[in-house]
């Protein structure tokens, strides 16, 4: 199992980084990045505290570690710069909160991202034809999202994706450990969100497709 999109306590997570991989680990995954949430007051300060555990961690345990951060509640205007930003300090992965239906994340946010070339479009709410077309033409992967809340809109995230052609990335969005998806509930969540039965080893290879893009070998 591989899970792009998890939070520690440099966010709103409620584990330190190190406990956070290591449940992750007991449950057997492969992969997991950290993707705290972030905006210009804190970009600095959690990204080098993020690279510094997954550094440590990657030394001494078999889940590989991805440092990476998830711009949230970003001003649509200011995303481009923000996406610059966490590349320069070191983000191996841009997760972008998305217009999710449940929060008033600013009209406009999915599309600032995917122009912005952001890598993961996390739970996109009532993504239009158009903003699912631009994620297919520059290979930014739209998330089903295994978050309460987030997940109302996973159906119709799935069928805009397949009518695009864009490719889908299933993240748990973990804060607490029990968000952490085991591999049976991650199918479930899958086939819920309209997807056929085997969906999940393929939205699985579109997460280790992206990790070797960006050059985490697993
Ligand atoms: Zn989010
Ligand atoms: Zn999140």
């Amino acid at each position: 199992m591989i899970d792009l999109h998890t939070h520690s306590f440099f966010s709103d997570g409620v584990l330190v980084p190190s406990e956070l991989i290591r449940r992750f680990e007991a449950l057997g995954y492969e992969a997991v990045a950290i993707t705290d949430h972030a905006d210009s007051s804190n970009l600095d300060f959690v990204l080098p505290r993020i690279i510094e555990a997954a550094n440590a961690l990657n030394a001494a345990q078999s889940v590989k570690v991805i440092p990476g951060v998830e711009l949230t509640h970003v001003p649509p205007s200011s995303i481009e710069n923000l996406v610059h930003r966490a590349r320069e300090l070191g983000a191996f992965l841009v997760v972008l909160h998305g217009e999710t239906i449940v929060e008033p994340v600013a009209p406009g946010t999915n599309r600032a991202g995917l122009e912005a070339g952001i890598d993961i479009l996390a739970h996109p709410g009532l993504i239009t034809a158009e903003e699912a077309a631009l994620a297919a033409k520059k290979q930014i992967l739209l998330e089903i999202s295994g978050r309460p809340g987030h997940a109302f809109s996973n159906g119709h995230v799935a069928r805009q994706a397949e009518k695009a052609g864009a490719k889908l990335i299933l993240d748990s969005d973990t804060h607490a450990p029990h968000d952490m998806l085991t591999r049976e509930m991650a199918r479930k969540v899958v086939e819920g969100a309209g997807l056929p039965e085997g969906s999940l080893d393929i939205l699985l290879e579109n997460s280790r497709i992206l990790l070797e893009k960006i050059g985490c070998r697993l």
